[in-house]
């Protein structure tokens, strides 16, 4: 037996079964690279689930957190540190500039959207319309506006007043929308949908509908934002300004921190005594926030945009019959096949040394560190007909 089969086996006495048997125990992370137990070695196009933007070991965030660490790791929101102002400074300008946001840390993307749904209900009314295909976590809150019935269904009846319009439908949208409702949720690419981006021009409509009936419009970027799409924040490049914006994924590079932004008058309706959380937003994980936005700064957000572009167009171009297109933004790509062997391609590919996964039957995802190069992505390139001769079954 193997050491990670040994390690499985334990797995699968002491852990609950709610991910199934994990494929693979990892040991070492540099870079772009893993190292699993029985020393293989694999490239990193997953990165956690969108979240180690700056892959394993990056000098940056681990010199960063050892350095807080060892300064102050933890106080409670009784009091106050620096770094959490100043991440909370630079989230609120990402997300605002025409009006001055205000910000709640939380450990996760469920959290931060649980915060902004708890917001949504101070504005008096409490009607919310999502999309169809949505993800907004796992939470019961955030459960309630997610979409898809096998997710909910168990764990009926969820906090109520979510209605579903069909992803990208403006006038399914306008219909649906009156002044009842508290609020609009999307997200801008529906990554556990098999990234699928809103249609262009959707955000802004929903943008102008939301407006026309003082309903807030609060955009899920926990997955898109944070330079994985190539922008901080993806709704921005289309000139909105969302009352509400959730993030988390990313922004901690693998350290746990999420937050919820609100713009406008929204930034106020939490007083205190309304909301809590007793990690949310210590020093350690600001100071991890911040390391990321330096590094975004810096360079990274550029290269998403350079290697992300040359991807898709390098993997359309090769004009394999399995695949029909690609799409997404920046580094959050979904490989669109023509027939559902996705999940055949995960295991084939994670054989052959690369980790990525299938959110969708007949999609992969490619959502790798944004530091990853051309040259650490042509080699899959060159692979992948092979992968997906092998994936037919
Ligand atoms: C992952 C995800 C969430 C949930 O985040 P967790 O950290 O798993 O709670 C919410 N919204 C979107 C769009 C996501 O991709």
């Amino acid at each position: 037996m193997s050491t990670q089969q040994e390690i499985l086996q334990r797995y699968g006495a002491a852990m609950m079964n709610a991910f199934g048997t994990p494929k693979r125990v990892f040991t070492e992370g540099d870079g772009v690279h893993l190292v699993d137990a029985d020393g293989k070695r694999y490239t990193d196009l997953l990165a956690g689930i969108a979240v180690n933007s700056l892959g394993h070991n990056h000098p940056a965030v681990t010199g960063v957190i050892t350095e807080q660490l060892h300064r102050l790791g933890h106080i409670s929101n009784f009091f106050a540190s620096e770094p959490q102002i100043r991440l909370a400074e630079r989230l609120d300008a990402a997300a605002g500039e025409e009006q001055p946001g205000k910000v709640f840390f939380t450990n996760s993307g469920s959290e931060a959207n649980e915060a902004a749904f708890k917001i949504t209900r101070l504005t008096g009314r409490t009607r919310i319309i999502a999309m169809e295909g949505s993800f907004h976590g796992r939470t019961m809150g955030s459960l309630a506006l997610t979409h898809t019935e096998k997710y909910r269904a168990p764990f009926e009846p969820l906090p109520g007043d979510v209605t579903f319009v069909p992803f990208g439908d403006t006038d399914a949208l306008s219909a649906a929308v009156d002044d009842t409702v508290a609020a609009v949720l999307v997200e801008p690419v529906q990554g556990e949908n098999g990234v699928l981006p809103a249609p262009d021009g959707f955000l802004r409509a929903a943008r102008e509908i939301t407006a026309r009936h003082g309903a807030l419009l609060w955009i899920d970027e926990v997955q898109t934002g944070i330079g994985r799409c190539g922008e901080l924040l993806l709704h921005r490049a289309d000139g909105v300004t969302a009352d509400l914006v959730t993030v988390a994924k990313g922004l901690g590079a693998g350290f746990p921190v999420g937050a919820c932004i609100a713009t406008g008058r929204t930034a106020d309706l939490l007083g205190p005594g309304s909301h809590g959380s007793t990690f949310g937003g210590n020093p350690v994980a600001a100071a991890a926030g911040n390391a990321v936005l330096d590094a975004l700064e810096g360079g990274v957000l550029d290269n998403v945009r350079e290697v992300g572009d040359w991807f898709a167009a390098a993997v359309e171009n090769l004009g394999l019959p399995l695949v029909d297109h690609v799409r997404g933004r920046g580094l959050l790509r979904g490989i669109v096949l023509t027939k559902d062997v996705a999940p055949a391609f995960v295991d084939a590919a994670l054989e052959a040394g690369w980790v990525c996964n299938a959110p969708r039957p007949n999609v992969i995802r490619i959502a790798p560190p944004l530091i990853i190069t051309r040259s650490d992505l042509e080699p899959f390139v060159a692979v992948l007909g092979d992968l997906l001769d092998h994936s037919r079954g």
